[in-house]
């Protein structure tokens, strides 16, 4: 995407491709008009074919139009529409841009872009509108980023975090931080530059002291990162216990499909299952696993291992007992070796009889929460998702409701700062020369410049691998 994006206007469908009530094309650039001018009859222009309106050329800004797409070659009408102007700079792009709204088939949409790159317009590069926006200083880097995680957000907080970036929380908390070490900066390098002058060293102790208020903001920011992780990869939830106790009816019932095969024979399920489904807005990694019993088959030993791996890797474990039945040594075993706080412990078969041994459980895990159900019935089940999702609330720190880190690159960036704002501080600690600390005060800079893409700190590399999972017309 070398392309300049002030001379060239572009044109691309921006509704699904397939059949709709209404398809969009949208154009920006320089030329929107005057092209729209040449290919767009309005109502009150004439009757289709009659010839193109001179006036949408000039129309006002956020003004809606209704008329014809016509082919100018041949007079013929292609669709009937409703033309939207935009003008520079109150757009998305802040460019000149013009919204068709159509007919929503691929065949009409097709013809009217065809008509927009026949009278000057090329077809846009994806992600080439935002990434207009973020050039013309519309967006910084995080809010262009965050307009592909809103389209692509497959929970509700994975939704509600990326509006609250595409608004600005995320940029302003990295400015904030970036201002703070400018300063510091120019304090350092004055004390180089005028040192003739008598222009005093910033103390060593203040130094440190900001240096460590910055820090302190920084690791708040890199701690929402750990949850922002959590919520882009899936949260993986494992649902562990012996053969038998409903592990696999619990995972369909949760999946509200038969995927697992449920059998009355103990160990069937000898592979790990997975599958992403979104409880109480979080997005998990549902996975069943082989019942955990000590067995002499080796297929089932493999099986066995894995379930064991999984649920040391997991980031939250769902115990299942079977409540019909007295506990066995081996349910035992898994209830003693459970991580505390990372673990929900379901009594299945409620509609057989109330768990047998709920209230020893209960006694020896006193903290961890315990759900009945039944996973033939389904009942118990909104219980089991209101505990899962107060789990993660507390275990995401309620960072969902403020700015959070949730791009990898940003953590990447912010991890890097944090080094060097490290290294300030042992280098202010040591008693360095203010070129030193100066010298890791720019790196920090510059690596929170390229968060934000601002002052040209970003390459086209950068830029190219950023807008180019966005898809065309966006
Ligand atoms: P897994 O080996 O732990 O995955 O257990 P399955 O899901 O295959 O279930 C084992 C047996 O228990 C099957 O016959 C299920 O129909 C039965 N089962 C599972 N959940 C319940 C339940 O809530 N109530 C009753 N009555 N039976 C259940």
């Amino acid at each position: 995407m070398t392309r300049s994006s002030s001379t060239e206007t572009i044109c691309a469908i921006a509704t699904p491709l397939g059949i709709g009530a209404v398809g969009i094309i949208r154009l920006s650039g320089p030329d929107a008009l005057s092209i729209i001018g040449k290919i767009f009859s309005s109502h009150h222009g004439g009757p289709p074919g009659g010839g193109a309106a001179p006036t949408i050329e000039h129309a006002a800004s956020h003004t809606v139009h209704h008329g014809w797409m016509v082919d100018p070659a041949s007079g013929e009408p292609v669709d009937e529409v409703l033309v939207t102007v935009m003008r520079a700079p109150r757009s998305y792009t802040r460019e000149e841009t013009v919204e068709i709204s159509g007919h929503g088939g691929p065949m009409v949409l097709a013809r009217t872009l065809e008509l927009c790159l026949t009278a000057g317009a090329r077809l846009a590069e994806p992600g080439e509108f935002t990434k207009r926006a973020f050039l013309n200083g519309r967006l910084d880097l995080t809010q262009a980023e965050a307009v592909m995680a809103l389209i692509h957000a497959e929970s509700e907080t994975a939704r509600r975090i990326a509006l609250r970036q595409l608004r600005g929380d995320v940029a302003d908390s990295i400015r904030a931080i970036r201002d703070a070490l400018l300063v510091l900066l120019a304090q350092c390098e004055a004390s180089l530059d005028f040192v003739e002058q008598g222009v005093e060293e910033l103390p060593a102790e203040r130094l440190a002291g900001r240096l460590d208020a910055i820090q302190q903001d920084l690791t708040i920011l890199l701690k929402s990162a750990q949850a922002g992780e959590l919520l882009r990869e899936g949260i993986q939830t494992v649902i562990a216990g012996r053969p038998n106790v409903g592990k696999s009816s619990l995972f369909n019932r949760l999946l509200r499909k038969e995927r697992a095969i449920v059998t009355p024979f103990p160990g069937t399920t000898r592979d790990l299952l997975e599958e992403m489904l979104v409880i109480n807005g979080f997005p998990l990694r549902l996975i069943d696993t082989a019942g955990i019993r000590t067995t002499p088959d080796p297929i089932e030993q493999e099986g066995l291992q894995r379930a064991h791996r999984s649920v040391e890797d997991a980031d939250l474990v769902l115990l299942v007992l079977d409540g019909s039945q007295p506990l066995q040594p081996d349910d035992w075993l898994l209830i003693d070796t459970i991580q505390i706080n990372r673990t929900i412990i379901v009594f299945n078969k409620m509609d057989l009889c109330d768990p047998i041994d709920f209230a020893l459980v209960s006694v020896r895990l006193p903290t961890v929460p315990l759900i009945k159900l039944s996973a033939s019935s389904g009942a118990g089940c909104d219980q089991l998702k209101e505990q899962i999702g107060r789990l993660l609330t507390e275990r995401t720190g309620g960072m969902a409701e403020r700015a959070m880190i949730s791009s990898s690159r940003h953590q990447q960036a912010l991890t890097a700062t944090a080094d060097s704002i490290a290294r300030a501080r042992i280098a202010a600690a040591d008693g360095l020369s203010a070129e030193c600390i100066a010298c890791d005060l720019n790196e920090a800079i510059r690596q929170l410049g390229g968060v934000l893409g601002v002052d040209g700190a970003f390459t086209e590399e950068l830029l190219d691998n950023i807008f180019s999972q966005f898809c065309i017309g966006k």
